[in-house]
């Protein structure tokens, strides 16, 4: 037994299922899952000191490379200075003032530690800022585990949605319902219906937790008008797409500005920091100025603060996003041409520094055509890179992460390989 196979026997008796977050255990592909004990640059190492080019990059976060230099070098400083105080700093202020500069629909922001947070918190604070009560999300999005947004999707347009979750009472969800990713058709038909009792609507603004699928121009324009008309609130989930798919998230990219924004895993630069920020007068209804209860002792942490505030300001050196971008399309289509060279079904796509793989004909619109991509072919795929040394997200369903710290030489690698393990797979 390797010592990653011994740590796993171990957590499992410790820890549920061995992990601190689900899809860490490699339950859709199978194996045992890496212990990760030190990452740089665009690498990880686990247990066995087995070093691979890491695409997870923390689930989104590692923009920047791992542990870079700076980053770290802000954060030593910073806990030197004391690890918590639950009072306000100056750096917080300075982060709020540079989310504000970056994020077009950001008129006020206030931090919090995760994006479940500051998704729930977003939601509370439409909900009391409308005075309604139901809420709107897509199928295939996440938005963190609260317990009124782990719903599936009922089973018709204008079913309110059950429970994904044991746990979760029927009477949580019963104000959500579920829409089809880019179904213009379904959205005009609900706002139609229940347009005027609807509190918000939440997007993912690129999908990133249905593997990568992108709004068709129409849906998010459709979106806005019709949440607009209606004094319904529209939130971008921005938690992964901030500052990972342009500077300004996916809200600069399409030119639309949504009345909040949620943000988290780059601002905190890999530290527990996210924020949801938006429209002065919807913000206003936050405690203590108005009756919308939001707090957290860690809130602003210092620490996390420091890393995020490094990361925002190497992110906005020159060059930085173009050579991410031409990184990131430089693997998709070395992948896309050695698929098509040994003859699999396969494609991908980038915005950004984010990307996606499919094993399918085609790049899914929805939900329900990434469900019907072969998830076998990924499974092979996914064993086979991580046999050669190179980390991709344990799962069909996620996006995948490059960082400034990937050069052109990891991306040969990584598509040589890949050649290799596509052609094993025919
Ligand atoms: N929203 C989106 C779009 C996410 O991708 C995630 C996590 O992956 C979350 C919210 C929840 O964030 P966290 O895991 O920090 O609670």
């Amino acid at each position: 037994m390797n010592r990653n196979q011994q740590l796993f026997e171990q957590a499992k008796k410790i820890i549920p299922g061995g992990v601190n977050s689900p899809v860490r255990a490699f339950g859709s592909v199978g194996g045992v899952p890496r212990f990760i004990k030190k990452a740089a640059g665009a690498y990880v190492w686990d247990e066995d000191d087995v070093q691979y080019i890491d695409y997870v990059g923390s689930w989104g976060p590692a923009i920047v490379g791992h542990a870079h230099p700076e980053v770290i070098e802000a954060v030593r400083e910073a806990a030197l200075g004391g690890l918590s105080f639950g009072a306000p700093t100056a750096a917080e202020v300075q982060i709020a003032e540079e989310i504000a500069k970056l994020v077009p629909s950001v008129e006020q922001v206030r931090l919090v530690s995760s994006g479940t947070e500051a998704t729930m918190s977003a939601i509370r604070l439409a909900r009391g800022f409308t005075g309604r009560d139901n809420i709107i999300k897509f199928e295939g999005c996440y938005h963190g585990h609260s317990d009124s947004l782990l719903v599936k999707a009922g089973s018709g347009l204008l079913t309110f949605g059950n429970p994904s979750s044991a746990g979760v009472p029927a009477d949580f969800t019963k104000h959500t319902l579920v829409l089809p990713y880019n179904d213009v058709a379904a959205l005009q038909q609900t706002f139609a219906e229940i347009g005027d009792s609807v509190a918000c609507v939440i997007l993912e603004p690129i999908a990133g937790n249905m593997n990568m699928i992108q709004p068709s121009a129409e849906f998010i324009q459709t979106l806005r008008r019709l949440t607009e008309q209606h004094g319904a609130v529209l939130i971008y989930d921005e938690v992964m797409t901030g500052f990972r798919v342009a500077l300004g998230g996916a809200q600069s990219l399409h030119g639309i500005t949504p009345d909040l924004t949620t943000m988290g895993k780059v601002i905190g630069g890999g530290m527990p920091l996210a924020a949801f920020g938006g429209r002065a007068d919807i913000m206003a209804c936050i405690s203590p100025l108005g009756g919308v209860y939001q707090a957290g002792t860690l809130s602003g942490n210092p620490v996390a603060v420091a890393a995020g505030l490094k990361t925002l300001e190497i992110i906005q050196r020159p060059g930085f996003y173009e050579q991410l971008a031409k990184h990131t399309q430089m693997l998709c289509h070395g992948l896309n041409a050695v698929a098509q060279e040994a003859g699999l079904p396969f494609c991908s796509q980038s915005v950004g520094g984010m990307f996606g793989l499919y094993f399918a004909d085609a790049v899914p619109q929805s939900y329900a055509e990434m469900a019907a991509s072969n998830t076998e072919h990924f499974k092979q795929f996914f064993h086979g890179m991580l046999d050669h040394q190179i980390a991709f997200g344990p799962s069909a369903f996620e996006a995948c992460f490059m960082s400034a710290a990937h050069t052109p030489e990891h991306i040969a690698d990584t598509i040589g390989v890949a050649a290799e393990v596509f052609t094993q797979m025919v």
